[in-house]
């Protein structure tokens, strides 16, 4: 019996390369692949061409490094593959034990070649293999809908068989487009909105408003659980919390109803931007989707966007809230983001407010406050949390 060399191999789409970003996306992938897996090793990684190797020698749990593996960002698919040299028997015994006391209707072989000098082709070594297991399983060939592929990767120095692929997220690995500075309510939309910037490669900085003690803190908790949820795609995370509800008192005693959210929203995004300069953040997003709620018009985010000095990223404006909810399942924060608690931004707010303000009313009631001077104080207050 030949021992298995087990290893995780990983593939990512190579359309994302576009010339000069892959020897970036590489390091950052690379680097992403160890943090996902530090605590499920000893693996070594290695760069193939096109492909990444994790060498599992002595590593005593294999399926877990592969689920790891397939949520990082970057990756295509992955598989559990085994190590053969690239000799036609050593490939017949690997497959040999993995297919020993299997039944499956159909199957097919499906053989790469990372290397065209490869004395045989891929179409001989399918039927070559395809006749090997042929002989010891009743079954058949299916080479459009099979129960069963087996993959056969043939590089120079070995060759990897494995049987199944597992889709990754896809992606830019996290850190290769920069920082951005998400806004996260305990909502169902924001922490979607900061997961769909990191599978845009962008290292996630959260930053959460909070009235305490105007309001209970299970708001803060459920940032809390939100940013280790998502923490898995990013393996460090920094969560800063900013007190709001003083703020939010000053903003009362000048500013009629109607106007408060859009007021407190342009607050957060100045704050924010403040918090997120000093981080070194280019931009900021938000989980807002066009036309959701009174504070998502197409008048009131020109109005926020007005204060930003850098770009807010919107990346759920054209997702419907089903599709959002459905992504928000997949990731794990659907059911932290439904638990019952008091956003900031209903403090101090009619059932009604404005849908439609222009420039000139937000600039009338902002006279009435000292906006530097509260932006200053919001930035101040910021108490940073660490995640890992
Ligand atoms: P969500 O589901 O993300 O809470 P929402 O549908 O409730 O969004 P709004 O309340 O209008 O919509 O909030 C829009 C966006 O403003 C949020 O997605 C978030 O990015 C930001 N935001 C709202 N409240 C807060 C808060 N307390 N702290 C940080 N960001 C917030
Ligand atoms: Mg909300």
């Amino acid at each position: 019996m030949t021992r298995l060399r087990p290893a995780v191999i990983v593939h990512y789409h190579e359309l994302s390369l576009k010339r000069g970003n892959r020897p970036l996306f590489l390091r950052h992938l690379a680097r992403n692949l160890l943090a996902a897996t530090r605590d499920v090793g000893p693996l070594t990684l290695r760069q193939l061409s096109g492909r990444i190797l994790l060498d599992l020698a002595g590593n005593p749990r294999p399926e877990a490094v592969r689920d790891r593996v397939a949520r990082v960002v970057g990756v295509a698919s992955c598989a559990l593959a085994y190590r053969v040299p690239s000799t036609l028997d050593s490939m017949k015994a690997v497959i040999g034990e993995l297919i020993q006391g299997r039944e499956f209707p159909s199957f097919r072989i499906s053989a790469r070649r990372a290397f065209k000098t490869y004395p045989m082709s891929s179409v001989e070594i399918n039927a070559a293999l395809g006749a090997f297991v042929l002989e010891r399983v009743r079954t058949r060939v299916d080479l459009t809908h099979p129960a069963f592929t087996i993959h056969v990767e043939v590089l120079p120095a070995e060759t990897f068989v494995y049987l199944d692929r597992t889709m990754g997220p896809g992606g830019l690995p996290v850190g290769a487009s920069g920082t951005v500075a998400a806004l996260l309510s305990g909502g169902i939309d924001s922490p979607v909105a900061a997961w769909r910037m990191m599978k845009r490669g962008c290292r996630v900085l959260f930053v959460h408003f909070h009235s305490v003690p105007y309001l209970p803190p299970t708001s803060q908790e459920k940032a809390r659980a939100l940013v280790e949820q998502l923490t898995a795609w990013q393996y460090r995370s920094e969560l800063l919390f900013v007190p709001f509800g003083e703020i939010q008192r000053e903003v009362v005693l000048g500013v009629p109803p109607p106007a408060r959210v859009v007021v407190y929203r342009r607050l957060m995004v100045r704050i924010a931007e403040g918090l997120a300069r000093r981080r070194g953040a280019l931009a900021l997003a938000t989980g807002e989707s066009l036309g959701q709620v009174a504070s998502q018009t197409l008048q009131n985010i020109a109005r926020i966007d007005e204060v930003a000095g850098m770009p807010i990223l919107r990346p759920l404006i054209g997702m419907d809230k089903l599709e959002i909810i459905e992504q928000a399942r997949r990731l794990g924060t659907f059911e932290i983001s439904i638990e019952p608690d008091a956003d900031c931004c209903t403090l101090f707010v009619p059932p009604h407010p404005a849908t439609r303000m222009s420039a000139e009313d937000v600039r009338d009631v902002e006279a009435k406050l000292d906006i530097e001077a509260l932006v200053a104080r919001g930035c101040e207050e910021a108490t940073a949390e660490i995640f890992e």
